[in-house]
């Protein structure tokens, strides 16, 4: 068959599957704008279909982050990451549903409501890109893109089971991410197959001048990935930290630092350094962002407007109406956070212990090549389960943000499943700009075929 008719194969059967899913995962499809006629095999991602969170802009196209506010608004510009991918060859197939603004750990926070596992309908997707995960599982995309603030791509990869990129922080441009909060915003991927991921990786990589906060480390090239190569060092839990995790997933860590031991890898028992601070530090900083990003959504400059008296009422009517219960409980918060009363003994005090939490993590950086950690404690927990416990929700991703305070590469990868066929994350955590030990890591484990 030539390469447009099995492309053109692919479309058909991917449009027939989003038709007929029942996760709730993609929001829009625009397969009308995609044609099978360009394959082109020089171009490194020819008609590779991708599905992209309701939060990062395509031209033309809504971008609604799942928000009221932002119900019937259209983007006028495209995303670096978007033009990159469509330049070697993507395909923009549909849009994926999400948390509010990308606040929250299930995709049960949305308008278009609550994504369901692929795995298990009665269980959530993670999030807060859980459209983009389950689509994937569900094999209705090749690569969908996320973006993780906290571990909003690695969580949900893992309860999907398929694997989650959450590159190094300015690695990949944010330019067209609507900010949630900036200093911990990543634009990353997720996808089935490794190799996709590392594509997808190289190409969206790279400085960025639209974005102030894009690093100018160059770029490797691709065929430094999916070697099979094993790091030499590996920081892994102690048997202190796992025992407050499911057994079934301990006993799975158990079996693949087995099979690495066998693999003559260097295991480094670690604490995660001020683990028990890390939530708290996450939270005071990304809410007090969130607070200031947010105040764009006014009801003038952009998105939904209520009709009012005045001005004053514009603002707080269409703000009112436009943001759900955590988006608000995070503005507030935020604002109280910031406020000259509390700036010193909350933001300040929070900036300087990720200060401290960083000079920690670079010290363990100089000890091993990278982590290997859990990227969940459980499994998919069921729907609704947290929705009236915010800080039971705020902890699912007690793994996965301390990379995003420090900013550096994590990568969760599909470990097996429970014995009730829930799917289980691990994480490989490098330095930063490191994602070649973190790619090839993964490969090699791969190829163990431990995790078929
Ligand atoms: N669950 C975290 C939060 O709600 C992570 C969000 C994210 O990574 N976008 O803040």
């Amino acid at each position: 068959m030539s390469p447009s008719n099995a492309l053109k194969q692919k479309l058909v059967s991917q449009q027939d599957r989003i038709a007929n899913s029942k996760t709730n995962a993609i929001i829009r499809t625009r397969f009308d704008k995609v044609s099978s006629e360009i394959f082109d095999s020089s171009n490194t991602l020819s008609g590779k279909t991708i599905l992209v969170k309701d939060n990062i802009a395509i031209k033309g196209e809504l971008l609604t982050c799942a928000s009221n506010l932002l119900e019937s608004y259209k983007s006028p510009y495209s995303a670096t990451v978007i033009d990159r991918l469509e330049s070697q060859g993507a395909l923009i197939t549909g849009q994926t549903n999400m948390d509010e603004f990308a606040m929250g750990s299930s995709s049960e926070y949305s308008i278009y409501g609550s994504v369901k596992n692929p795995h298990d309908l009665t269980k959530v997707a993670g999030g807060s890109s859980g459209g983009s995960a389950a689509a994937v599982a569900e094999d209705l995309c090749d690569i969908a893109l996320g973006s993780d603030t906290g571990g909003s791509i690695r969580q949900p990869a893992a309860f999907c089971g398929i694997y989650g990129l959450k590159p190094t922080y300015g690695r990949i441009s944010r330019y067209g991410l609507v900010a949630h909060a900036s200093s911990f915003d990543t634009i990353g991927i997720l996808s089935k197959n490794l190799e996709d991921i590392t594509s997808a990786f190289s190409v969206m990589s790279g400085n960025d001048p639209k974005d102030a906060t894009s690093s100018t480390e160059a770029v490797l090239s691709l065929n430094r990935y999916n070697k099979d190569k094993l790091p030499k060092n590996v920081g892994v839990l102690s048997n202190d930290l796992l025992s407050d995790i499911d057994s079934e997933i301990a006993d799975r860590y158990h079996t693949v630092l087995d099979f690495l031991r066998k693999k003559k890898v260097n295991l480094i028992e670690i604490d995660l350094p001020y683990f028990d601070y890390c939530i708290a530090t996450y939270y005071v900083l990304t809410m007090a962002e969130a607070s200031s990003n947010l105040s764009r959504f006014d009801g003038v400059r952009y998105g939904r407007r209520a009709t009012s008296k005045d001005l004053n009422e514009t603002y707080v009517k269409s703000r009112s109406e436009g943001f759900s219960e955590e988006v608000k409980r995070r503005i507030m918060t935020g604002t109280y956070i910031l406020s000259s009363g509390y700036y010193d003994a909350y933001y300040s005090k929070a900036l300087k212990v990720r200060r401290v939490i960083k000079n920690e993590y670079n010290k363990l950086f100089s000890k091993v090549d990278c982590l290997f950690i859990p990227t969940t404690s459980t499994a998919a927990f069921p729907l609704k389960n947290n929705l009236d416990n915010p800080i039971k929700m705020y902890l699912a991703d007690i793994f996965t943000v301390p990379f995003n305070l420090i900013g550096t590469p994590s990568l969760s990868v599909p470990a097996g499943t429970t014995k009730d066929k829930l799917p289980i994350g691990f994480q490989i955590a490098g330095n930063s700009f490191k994602e070649e030990t973190l790619f090839n890591f993964a490969h090699s484990l791969n190829k163990g075929e431990l995790f078929k």
